[in-house]
């Protein structure tokens, strides 16, 4: 086994592990020692092909379809340098005070982490979209939003440049999206920070990490020869995201100590709603994601988003077989998208667990009051979508595959709890959220309101791993400026945690 030694050792490359790599980076100024140890490919520019399946298997844990233990979800996780922000679309919103309020962890204040989000709005370049940018797709639901009275908002992005290709969630190929891919983990390599990828990290020890390079698949080449390593760091930084992080904490036996580890997990569950258009729409070409509707964020726990899929994610987003389905999907320019996002809160049961080859299991359970918000969404849905014009809507938990505009008034009628059944329905998720909870002590959460593990003054965790809730909104921008906070604390106390001697 090659050994190999560092100072800091950050674990994933995504929203938390590339703004902790850009933050620490200074330290290296003063010699310390910072690798980034990073599972997925660093794919080259000509590689990123636009091709649905071909970049799901590139950029995706289980090509984006990793299934909960029940198989009534799907989860979409990136995989790559740059972590979910290469896959991400790039809508950047910030917590709002009564979500973080909610959260309750003692020392988090709300001023504080709005500044450091203000930040990272900044830096990787966040705006509206010029109206003139805005295709009908999205157009249409925020029209339909404002002649049925809901409140309807626009989603700042962080693009430069772009060219309205549609293809966010396959890896931008214009390199127009502004992930860590292209902000952060560039500006801390040329700090000197080494980013290892195909580098999965198996274990964590005593300050000391197992660690195997896989062969070259897509992209570079690693940095280190493919193998198996042992790492030895002074500071190990968790950022392997909310299913990865609790369990290579698990398999690496934190459990015993704490107790809350793997627990409190959240998804914001998603429903992919269709509907079709008598004649074709601007949909595929643009930015895929502008508005959100949270007319019912706090009635009824759902978000209303635009979004445009690829062939083959819409295809399995629709229920059953058949002539019908096929004849909705060879009218692809004449559909019309919402993204449901379901706010589920965080219960203790719903946990990431491991196998017995330590693999994570997403132990998670579909609610029944999630259930209610998505059937309340789906008839929301139904609405907007005939109000932009639609001439016939996909409806999930109802009677029929197609409703019409005459179905309008019956819609509570047609689209009911009962007609919503688990594994039969395709729900996904793209936000998975705790599983590390920050909170005051191993009674209660697994980390402190700065990301350190409760009684091993070592071990920090910054991703989305830290949320003690469900976020409420699109979580990218709080996940950076928690890991934003966690940096912070690493550089402040530096001097003491890299006291330790060589070789101990
Ligand atoms: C398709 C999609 C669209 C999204 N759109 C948006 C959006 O528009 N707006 C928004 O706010 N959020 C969005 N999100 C969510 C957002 O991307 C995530 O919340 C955020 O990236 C989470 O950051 P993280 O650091 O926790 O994890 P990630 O960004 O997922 O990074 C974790 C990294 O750790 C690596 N890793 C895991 N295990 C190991 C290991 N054992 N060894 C080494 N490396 C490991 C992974 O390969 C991965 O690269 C989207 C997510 C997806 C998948
Ligand atoms: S719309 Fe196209 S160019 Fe713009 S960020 Fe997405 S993939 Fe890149």
């Amino acid at each position: 086994m090659t050994e190999r030694d560092y100072d800091i050792v950050i674990v994933g490359s995504g929203a938390g592990g590339g703004a902790v790599a850009h933050e620490l980076s200074p330290l290296i100024a003063d010699g310390v020692r910072i690798a980034v140890l990073e599972a997925g490919p660093r794919l080259r520019e000509e590689e990123y092909t636009g091709r649905e399946v071909e970049m799901a298997e590139r950029l995706y844990y289980d090509a984006g379809g990793m299934f909960t233990k029940d198989r009534a979800m799907t989860l979409a996780m990136g995989r790559a340098y740059g972590g979910s922000t290469v896959v991400y679309t790039g809508t950047s919103l910030k917590i709002p005070r009564r979500n973080l309020e909610h959260w309750g962890v003692p020392g988090l204040e709300f001023e504080d982490l709005d500044r450091r989000a203000d930040k990272y709005l900044t830096a990787n370049n966040v705006h509206l979209l010029e109206p003139d940018r805005i295709n009908d797709n999205n157009r249409l639901f925020r029209e339909a939003c404002e002649k049925l009275g809901w409140n309807v908002e626009q989603f700042p992005v962080n693009v430069a440049d772009c060219l309205g290709a549609g293809l966010c969630n396959l890896g931008c190929p214009n390199g127009a999206k502004q992930g860590t891919h292209r902000v952060q983990l560039p500006a801390a390599e040329r700090a000197g920070v080494e980013v290892v990828t195909d580098c999965r990290v198996e274990r964590i020890g005593d300050r000391e990490l197992d660690v195997v390079v896989t062969p070259p698949g897509a992209g570079d080449r690693s940095a280190w020869e493919p193998g198996a390593y042992r790492v030895r760091a002074r500071i190990v930084v968790v950022c392997a995201g909310a299913v990865h992080s609790p369990a290579l904490l698990l398999r690496s036996g934190f459990g015993s100590r704490l107790p809350e580890l793997g627990c409190w997990t959240t998804l914001h569950p998603a429903l992919i709603l269709v509907a079709s258009h008598g004649q074709p729409i601007t949909n595929y070409h643009g930015h895929p994601k502008s508005y959100y509707c949270d007319e019912f964020a706090e009635s009824e726990g759902f978000l209303l988003e635009t979004c445009m899929y690829f062939p083959f994610t819409t295809a399995k987003n629709l229920n059953g077989f058949g002539e019908q389905h096929s004849e909705l999907l060879s009218r692809m320019d004449r559909l019309q998208m919402i993204l449901v996002l379901a706010l589920d809160p965080a219960t203790r049961d719903n946990r990431v667990t491991v196998d017995r080859s330590g693999s994570a299991v997403v132990d998670y359970r579909i609610s029944s009051s999630v259930i209610r918000s998505f059937v309340k969404a789906i008839r929301a849905s139904a609405r907007v979508f005939f109000a932009a014009g639609a001439e016939r809507v996909h409806a999930p938990a109802a009677s029929r595959f197609l409703l019409e505009a005459r179905d309008l008034e019956r819609i509570d009628e047609l689209v009911v709890e009962e007609q919503f059944q688990l594994g039969q329905i395709s729900v996904t998720s793209a936000h998975p959220m705790g599983g590390c909870r920050m909170g005051s002590g191993p009674q209660d959460s697994v980390t402190d309101c700065r990301g350190r593990v409760h009684g091993v003054p070592w071990l920090f965790v910054a991703d989305s791993s830290l949320f003690p809730d469900s976020a409420g909104i699109n979580p990218y921008v709080t996940v950076m400026a928690l890991a934003d906070r966690v940096a912070e604390g690493i550089r402040a106390g530096a001097r003491d945690l890299l006291a330790v001697p060589e070789g101990r």
